[in-house]
């Protein structure tokens, strides 16, 4: 019998959420029936879609109920197989959530290749953000040569794609950032053209300096002030793919001050602007294989770069959660809940 500690929900979080809204459990995991295997989790991904499911707020996906083991990406490594696709010793992209074993279907698992790239690449550049930075730009944002992109959020595994993706294309990429430790990372790390603290007094006009000719392309992650300060900058017919607004996840309540919506309706109007919203799910069919190939090939050739933030123990995962809404991560979140067999 393989024990799993599981971390569940307990609560709704009501603004960031505490460690009372998550229980930690220990239990018996079921015996593998036909087509089933057994997963030990090495690596669990945090991501701040997490934070929507931890409602029952209406949404695009179903919210968790108390009691569910919180969902996330995993990669894990199979340790027992019933199905003719795996054998122990696999590595695998799973969505076993967060706990340290589980049984799995094996027709929900891909097979990861410790030979192409680090595995836990899988969840980070060559994984869902990465999929959701290059389908939301390349689709969406429709950058052209010598126009100007900027991204919030952008040193984190998306906003660091959109970036490196626009600059592939021939875009001026701009990168907004909180602090001047993470602007740094997307000069010299990431190779962006200009790069914006939105924590600091002057981000109005920093931002002003920084986008000179205007912004052909806002890739909206984050919502909030920095949406605000964008919208003043954007030129006729300017692109704006909405993927996140991390900046208001844990609200609860709505903003204070006047009414935004008019100023943004009229600036829809005035200047042509194309606002449109997605989830990457919708860009799986059409785009998942030109990205498999592009990101791959750009990640190899070192035209894309990655950081990851790795802490380590399941037991971590509600505080750097915490972290992740309120900016702490540098690069893709991970946590390690075992040891990667891949790096022995
Ligand atoms: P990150 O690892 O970049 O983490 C979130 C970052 O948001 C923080 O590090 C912080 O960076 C920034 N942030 C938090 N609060 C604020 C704020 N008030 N103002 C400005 N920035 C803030 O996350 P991801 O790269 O994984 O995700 C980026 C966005 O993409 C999120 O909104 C997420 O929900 C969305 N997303 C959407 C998908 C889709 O299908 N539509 C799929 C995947 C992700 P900093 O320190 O720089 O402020």
């Amino acid at each position: 019998m393989t024990t799993s500690t599981q971390i569940r929900m307990a609560a709704y979080p009501l603004g960031m959420p505490q460690d009372s809204d998550f229980d930690t459990v220990t239990v018996d995991l079921p015996a593998l029936a036909d087509g089933q295997v057994l997963l030990r989790t090495i690596y669990l991904s945090l991501d701040p879609y997490m934070r929507g499911r931890m409602s029952t707020a209406k949404s695009y996906a179903a919210g968790l109920q108390l009691g569910d083991v919180v969902l996330g990406g995993t990669v894990c490594e199979v340790l027992e197989s019933r199905s003719d696709d795996f054998t122990a010793g696999d590595i695998v992209l799973a969505y076993a959530g967060w706990q340290t074993h589980a049984v799995a279907d094996a027709k929900h698992l891909r097979r990861l290749d410790p030979a192409q790239a680090p595995v836990s690449t899988a969840l980070g550049v060559l994984g869902m953000p990465g999929f959701t930075a290059y389908a939301g730009l390349l689709e969406l944002g429709r950058p052209e040569q010598g126009e100007t992109v900027v991204v919030a959020a952008a040193a984190g595994p998306l906003g660091s794609a959109v970036g490196q993706i626009a600059r592939a294309k021939g875009a001026r990429a701009v990168g907004i950032a909180g602090g001047p430790d993470k602007c740094r990372i997307l000069l010299e790390t990431y190779g962006f053209d200009a790069a914006v603290d939105h924590r600091s007094p002057s981000f109005v006009d920093d931002l002003a300096a920084a986008t000179p000719d205007g912004i052909d392309v806002y890739f909206e992650n984050v919502g909030g002030a920095v949406t605000a300060a964008v919208l003043k900058r954007l030129n006729l017919y300017a692109r704006m793919p909405v993927c996140g607004l991390v900046a208001g996840y844990n609200d609860t309540e709505q903003p204070q001050g006047p009414d935004q919506l008019p100023g943004f309706m009229r600036r829809v109007l005035t200047l042509s602007l194309t606002v449109r919203g997605f989830i990457q799910s919708e860009f799986v069919p059409t785009h998942y294989e030109n990205f498999q190939r592009d990101m791959a090939g750009w990640v190899r050739d070192g035209q894309v770069r990655y950081l990851e933030d790795v802490v380590d123990g399941l037991e971590q995962a509600p505080e750097a959660f915490r972290g992740l809404l309120s900016g702490r991560n540098v690069g893709k979140l991970l946590v390690r809940v075992g040891t990667d067999p891949t790096l022995a």
